[in-house]
Order: C-alpha cells, then structure tokens, then sequence
C-alpha cells in the first residue's frame, strides 16, 4: 500500500502524491518501484481519489475520519488487505531498494514477527550514530490488526507508538539515502533539477534581474526555451506522409546522386582537354547516348557522340557543347566555334548532388516538398520521424458561446479556438479541443487535469490577466510549476507559463491571454518556438525584412509592440509595410487583413513614415 493519504502540509497542502517528479508523479515513481516487489498495489489516499485510481489501482481512504494519519491508513489497509501480508511505502520517497520487502519478508519469517520495519544508520552533527527506524517502509501480518485498532482507540497516533505491543523486526539497509522522502515543493524541485528537469525558478533565477512583474520578451522567450524539452517517440512513416514532419535521425545517402558522371544538356560529348585555345575544332560523331541507356562507346582524339540530357558520359568524354551552341552541325560532325565551351562545361558530376555515406538530411529538419523529392532521390521510402506533438487546448470565459448556440447579451462567439486550431494544425500537432471551459475553479481544474493527462502541451486562452487570475493562479500553481508574468509586450502582456502534472504525467502550459488578437501574437511568438523545441525541430529564428513603414506609429519604448501590417511593392518597386487600421488587441479584423507583423523592439519609440522598419512575413512560399 503506497501512503498518501497525508494533508501535504508542509508542501503547502497540495496533493503530494500527485505532485510532477521526474515527467510522473511522485505516486507514478513509487509505484513502478513498489509493483514488481508485492503481488497488488493499492493507494491509501483522501483527496483526488479519482486521479489515484487513474493509476489503475485500488484506492482506499481512511476510515478513520479527520486526516489521522499514516497509522489511520494502515488501519484501513489491513482491514481490506486481501493478502495475509501488508507492505507500506510512502507516496513520496521514490527511492527505495528493490529489494525492500523482499528482504522485510525474510525478517520477518526468520524472526516470526508481527511487523519488519526498515532502519538504517544515521550520523548526527556530533559525529554520533544511532539506528534511524523507517516506520512507513514496513511489512505487516494481519493479524496484528487488533493491537493497531486498540492503539488508535487509545487516541495516539505515533507511528511507531504501537509496536510495544507486537513483535518487532528490525531490518538494517545500508543506503541511507535511498529512504529519503520529499516534503517541501522545494525539495521536489532540487531533485528535479539533479535529475535535469529543471524548476521554472532555477532558469528564471538564471536571468539577471528577473521580475515576473515586469519582464522582457527576450527573457521570457529564453526561459520559455531553456524550460521545455524535446518530447521522445521516433515513428517510421512512408515517405509522402514525411511531409512537415521533422526527422527523428540524419538520413544518410546509401548512394551517390547521380550515380554517374552526366551530361547536362543535349549536345556533344567529347574529350575537353583537346579544345585548341582560338581555334575552331571539328569532331566526327561516332554514335548516340541517351539518358537510361549506358553505351559502351568510347570517343577517341577528333570524336564525339551525341549525348541526350541525363545520359551517362561515355568513357573518355569529360565535357558537353550544347547542341545550341555548335557551329555547324551535319549526319556526321559538329564543329565547335573558337570559345563557345570550356573543358568540363555541362557535365554533371558522380554524386554532386548527395554522396554516398554522408547525411543527405539532418536530424531536426522539418521535410518540405524539396526534402521529399531529395529522400526519393535515394531511393528511400520510409523515414524516421517525430511523433507528433499532442496539444489539448480550450478557451475560458463564462461569456463565450459555440458557433451554433444562441448569443445572449453580453456574450461573444469563442474565436480563440478556431484561431488555435488553424495555428496548431499549421504546426503539424495533434489537437485535443477541449471547448469552452466555465470560469469556475472546479471547472478549470478538472480542465487542466484531463489536459494534462493526454497532452505534451496545454494552450489555454483567457482568464489569466488581473483580478480573474487569482483563482486561475491558485489551481495552476497547486496543480504544478506555473509562473505568472507580466510581459512588456502589447498586445498581450499577462501569460501564465510552466507545467503541470495529472496522474503521472505532465504538460508544459501556457496560458495565453483572452483578446483575440493577443491570442495570436503570444502563441506566435512564445508558444510556437516552444512547440517546435518539443517537437524536435530545428527551426531558424524568425526571418526579419527591414523595410519602409509609409504610416507613423505611436510607441511607446520600454515595451515590444507587434502591429499587424501589410507589405506590399511601391512604384519604385521597393517594399514598404503600413499598418492595417486600428491595432486594438480584440480586433481579429487587423489579423485578418494583415499579410505581416511590424516587430517593434524595447527601445523603438515614435515610427515617423518613412523609417526603416522590422517585419516578419506570415507565409511562406514552400
Ligand atoms: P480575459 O483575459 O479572460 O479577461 O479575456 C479578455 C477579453 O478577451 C475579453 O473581452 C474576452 O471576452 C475576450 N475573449 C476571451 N476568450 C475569448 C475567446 N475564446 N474568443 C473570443 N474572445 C475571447
Ligand atoms: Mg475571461
């Protein structure tokens, strides 16, 4: 029986058991290790009995009212015991020997005990040693039921209290350590950093000056990417299905493309190094190559072949005179004008365009068309790839509506998930849309937690700026690690970010703002680099164009602004961007029209027409 029925009040209540360690829980931990050692686990616990049973175990809480106790979970234990023999370890000390009850077991019987309880050896500051018993790491008889139930009728409640009255063993284990447990949220978040999942605090703290109150974009980008990490699964994927996926390992060229010399165009195919340096030359031709069809060939002094584009270059022959280009042109010679080609022109070289042994393709590299026709061009037709990013997304607001259900006063229709969904989708992720969520804790909650369940990435809209996100804090920080900030970007400012566990697994979250069009900045320009980290790719830093602005812009410095624009070709057929009306972060319509974003830095003030200007361009070509 895994204990976790306790308040966690020394982890500030929270749920321990359920607490994010190591990409699980700390329950999740302690299970695999408890399982292979017991015939069945079952999970002592008070709270969140549903996200225990997740677990795909019994849960059993105490019948003892009122929060008792581990000795309150033990009672319940042995009374539901189905086996003759209870073994106990805590919800939050993940590692403990793989022999433990193996080895209480044998003390157990060899000493016929009613109880094995695990010690070690503790040296305290003074340099003195004494035997450290381990209470909740024990194994019981059942019978022993009576002796605890008198105990606890008694009204103690000390754990190792009611041992006077059964017998004992004691079993020393050597690694002290190994029975560590973990009570502080602090302390989880150093043994997630020696772990090398680091705490959202550890890489905020490594940022000079860090204040969630007021922070850069820069610096909440780079926490954002130092945080999150490539999510693992590698699928094989046939080779049209490749397309926007990213490559899970280099994709090495089993071959040389091409696999031969060739020519380039449809000419003549002679030896280059017989080209007088002014005169003309005339060749005879001794036969046809095609493309296909090797020919045995071989073109001696003052001879050629007529070769089609793509034809294997016959032995001897390193050069091509297009057919264009030739002087004069008969049955049975060409004759080559003084200069019209050089020595090696027009030949394609053996394994030019990939060679064989070499990556052709690098891990990380999202496949476009151009990759497609280059991976076939080896003859490759299944390709290692990315599993696909899960993002669960829903939208908060007590006053948004479905497209279908009637518009109250008041109410809008939810834009956000359709924007998200685009967004998402474009990204090559596998969605879960989770609708429109009620602004209610209870109902948040359970949002986050199924979330969380099924999701690499959680993206939420709404209910994170102030006053509401009191509550939204208060669920997301009990539910994991989320910090709040306050960035110095319009639009969007408020953004929760983090991760947050649920039943042995855990999501990273960002909670993005309500308004419509901060929706899509945040998710552009913090969700989406994450996204791509967690999916593996390599993805370049946004291209900037510097171009002309033909409108002012009021800006305020100190701050990051993304105005929506559009680029366009003046008449003197440079570019130039303005700014599509009115940039309120609720008007979807400046999105809309919009064909790039005008990235406007920290230190920009006022924009007079005519300034030089950063934009991102929306699509691409390919
Ligand atoms: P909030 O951050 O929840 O205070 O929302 C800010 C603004 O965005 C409010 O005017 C909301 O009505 C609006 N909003 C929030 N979520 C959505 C959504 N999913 N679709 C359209 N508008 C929304
Ligand atoms: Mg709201």
């Amino acid at each position: 029986m895994i204990l976790a029925g306790g308040r966690g009040t020394r982890m500030g209540r929270v749920d321990k058991g359920l607490q994010p360690f190591r990409g699980g829980t700390l329950v999740s931990h302690v299970l695999q290790r408890l399982a292979p050692q017991v015939e069945q686990v079952v999970v002592n616990a008070n709270r969140n009995l549903p996200a225990y049973g997740a677990l795909g175990v019994t849960v059993l809480a105490d019948e003892l009212s009122g929060f008792e106790g581990p000795l309150a979970g033990l009672q319940t234990g042995l009374r539901h015991c189905a086996s003759e023999l209870l073994a106990t370890a805590p919800c939050d000390s993940p590692f403990f020997p793989a022999d433990l009850v193996q080895r209480l077991h044998d003390a157990l019987l060899q000493q016929g005990a009613d109880l094995a309880v695990a010690t070690t050896l503790e040296t305290d500051e003074t340099g003195h040693t004494h035997t450290q018993l381990h209470p909740v790491f024990s194994l019981m008889r059942k019978s022993a039921l009576p002796q605890l139930d008198a105990y606890l009728a008694s009204g103690a409640r000390r754990m190792d209290g009611w041992y006077k009255s059964i017998k004992v063993a004691q079993v020393m284990f050597n690694d002290a350590a190994a029975f560590r447990n973990i009570n502080t949220l602090d302390e989880l978040q150093k043994e997630e950093a020696a772990a090398g999942v680091p705490s959202l605090q550890d890489v905020a703290c490594s940022l000079p000056g860090y204040d969630p109150e007021d922070l850069h974009v820069r610096d909440a980008q780079r926490i954002i990417g130092d945080f999150v990490q490539p999510v693992r699964g590698v699928e094989k994927v046939a080779l049209r299905s490749a397309l926007d996926r990213v490559l899970a390992a280099d994709l090495v060229s089993p071959i040389n493309v091409p696999a031969h010399d060739n020519s380039a165009m449809d000419g003549f195919a002679f030896d280059g190094a017989q080209l007088p340096p002014d005169a003309p030359l005339a060749l005879t031709i001794v036969g046809v190559v095609v493309a296909g069809r090797p020919s045995p060939l071989k073109p001696g002094r003052g001879e050629c072949v007529r070769i089609m584009t793509g034809a294997v270059m016959p032995e001897g022959c390193d050069t091509v005179l297009p057919q264009e280009l030739a002087a004069a042109i008969s049955d049975t010679a060409v004759t080559i004008a003084a200069g019209s080609v050089r020595a090696g022109d027009n030949r394609r070289l053996k394994g030019e365009d990939l060679s064989a042994g070499r990556a052709a393709l690098k891990k990380g590299k999202t496949v476009r068309p151009a990759d497609l026709g280059l991976i076939a061009s080896l003859g490759i037709a299944e390709v290692p790839v990315q599993r696909r990013l899960r993002v669960a997304f829903f939208s908060t607001g007590d006053e948004l509506r479905s497209i279908g259900e009637a518009l109250g006063e008041g109410c809008v229709y939810d834009s956000n998930r359709y924007t998200l969904y685009g967004m998402l989708t474009r990204l090559g992720c596998d969605i879960i849309d989770m609708g429109c969520v009620k602004d209610d804790p209870a109902s948040l909650e359970e949002a986050l937690r199924s979330a969380g369940e099924c999701a690499d990435a959680i993206i939420t809209s709404g209910g994170v700026s102030v006053g509401v996100a009191d509550y939204t804090r208060q669920i997301m920080g009990r539910l994991g690690d989320v910090a709040f900030w306050k960035i110095g970007m319009r639009p969007g400012r408020p953004l929760a970010f983090g991760r947050i566990g649920a039943n042995g697994r855990s999501a990273v979250l960002f909670g993005l703002p309500g308004n419509p069009v901060a929706v899509m900045v945040s998710f552009y320009f913090f969700a989406r680099p994450a996204l791509l980290r967690m999916m593996g790719a390599d993805a370049a830093p946004d291209q900037l164009l510097r171009v002309r602005c033909t409108s002012p812009i009021r800006k305020k410095a100190g701050r990051t602004e993304y105005q929506r624009g559009v680029l366009s070709t003046a008449d003197d057929g440079t570019r130039e961007v303005c700014i599509t009306g009115a940039q309120g972060s609720g008007i979807l319509r400046s999105m809309s029209e919009a064909n790039c974003m005008v990235l406007l830095p920290d230190e920009q003030g006022h924009v007079a027409a005519g300034d030089m200007v950063d934009v991102v361009v929306f699509e691409g070509l390919v």
